[in-house]
């Protein structure tokens, strides 16, 4: 049998477009507020860290955003990203189901960040800004910003969450080779870096923690923004190449997916593959079921609030309405560093509200058990974040042939985990641990959400 296993689409295939769900959503996203007022906040509140490019895109209600040409350009270097059928682990599982993977490891950084990277440097470099500084957890953020960086000749400054800088040493050398700086956070070089320091000097850090130092350092000066890898509409606009190349690519195979399944940090890989879809369901087309896959260490989509709450730490960015764990709440030190952000994104925590997407959690484990069931069978060996969506799509397929179904499942395989091979190595000596978070630390971080809520 020699059915096609691998969809390929020609290079002028690349999206002329980003496509934003906001136009067909049936409620509007609730406001940004402003943390001092409890009032909305307008484009020019966010001026002072963003490029006004990126602001509009963050509000805009278009259907559709044009891709600048020179991104575009940039993107031919790995997109289209190849779509793939799982034939070999539908074999193993025994499933009548058919499985389909995005894959969009093919990147320069392994992962689908640089989708967004190129994009925001873009829209920096055409505002006049030198210099960008960024949080990033597992590495992955930081060093595709400091690819698109170096492409457009702006200086990165990288905060890295502490336990990743030491988990994942070679991250902040990919980050150094392409020219940018990268710290592990906290640090002593911001007030809020200090200020945790102080409490705690041991702090294994946490995004929402970086997220604070970067923020900081941009707001000082004229010449530098902030940018973040996830959570933000804008950032998750830019993440829906993935599924937009995904539709015509199912078209190709001559198929649809009954099931689309993505892992969850910031949400930003999810809506990438997902929006598209569930735009066309949203405009009349087809039905899809959408299952987010997030660590059951770190569950701000099923046990978190739906809340007003400050996207990081040190409490310097606006409030936003998403599911959280709250914002001082630290996840254990797992091997997923790109999934232990304390909220989630507001347009995926609004998709959940609106029950056109389901949520479920596993832990670490079962997840790496996934990874490498995975990686016998199909030859990538998925980053850490991605086995979770392994995870859920193998239970979906498992789901499937207990109950008969030839189901289509359609996953976003975000990442390869060449770079973190070090959780593998721990996982095969029998030294990964199923983490729990502290239950305690939960409820405070969540009696301490802000007032606006009341
Ligand atoms: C950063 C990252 C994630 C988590 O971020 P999302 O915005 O939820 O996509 C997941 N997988 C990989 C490979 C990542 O690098």
């Amino acid at each position: 049998m020699t059915e096609s296993v691998k969809f390929t689409l020609p290079e002028d295939r690349i999206p002329k477009a980003w496509y934003n769900i906001a136009a067909d959503l049936p409620a509007p996203l609730p406001p940004v507020l402003h943390p001092g007022t409890g009032a909305p906040i307008g484009p020019d509140d966010l001026a002072p860290l963003f490029p006004m490019a990126l602001i509009l895109q963050e509000v805009s209600t278009d259907r559709e955003i044009e891709i600048p040409e020179p991104v575009r350009e940039i993107y031919r270097q790995w997109r289209p990203a190849p779509l793939f059928r799982a034939r070999r682990l539908e074999k193993a599982l025994q499933t009548p189901a058919k499985i389909y993977y995005k894959y969009e490891g093919v990147s320069p950084t392994g992962s689908h960040k640089p989708n967004t990277a190129v994009a925001q440097a873009f829209y920096n470099k055409d505002a006049g800004i030198h210099r960008i500084t960024t949080e990033t957890g597992a590495g992955q953020w930081g060093s595709s910003l400091a690819f698109a960086g170096a492409i457009f000749g702006i200086d990165i400054d990288v905060y890295m969450v502490r336990v990743s800088f030491e988990q994942k040493p070679y991250r902040k050398a990919l980050m150094e080779a392409f020219g940018a700086r990268c710290v592990a956070s906290p640090s002593t070089e911001t007030a809020s870096g200090r200020a945790i320091l102080e409490k705690n000097p041991n702090s294994t850090g946490s995004l929402g923690i970086a997220i604070s130092e970067a923020v900081e350092m941009a707001a000082q000066r004229d010449d530098t923004k902030y940018a973040l890898g996830s959570v933000l509409n804008h950032v998750l606009l830019h993440q829906t190449v993935a599924g937009i190349e995904a539709i015509e690519q199912m078209e190709m195979a001559g198929d649809y997916p009954d099931v689309l399944v993505g892992c969850t940090g910031g949400g930003s890989n999810f809506a990438g593959l997902v929006n598209p879809f569930l735009g066309r369901q949203l405009r009349g087309g087809e039905k899809v079921r959408v299952v987010a896959v997030e660590p059951a260490a770190c569950p701000s989509l099923t046990r978190g609030k739906y809340a007003y709450d400050f996207g990081d730490t040190g409490h310097l960015t606006p409030l936003v309405k998403m599911h959280t764990l709250g914002s001082t709440f630290v996840p254990p030190g797992f091997h997923a560093g790109g999934l232990r952000y304390h909220g989630m994104a507001p347009l995926v925590s609004h998709l959940h509200q609106l029950g056109l997407i389901e949520a479920t959690a596993y832990m670490q484990k079962e997840c790496f058990a996934a990874g490498v069931q995975f990686a016998r069978a199909e030859g990538i060996v998925p980053a850490p974040e991605a086995t979770h969506a392994v995870k859920g799509a193998i239970e979906e397929a498992l789901r499937c042939k207990a109950e008969g179904k030839s189901e289509t499942i359609l996953f976003n395989l975000c990442g390869h985990g060449h770079f973190d091979m070090q959780a593998y190595t721990d996982y095969h000596a029998g030294k990964l641990t199923d983490q729990s978070y502290d239950e305690s630390e939960l409820a405070m971080a969540l009696a301490g959400l802000p007032s606006v809520n009341e």
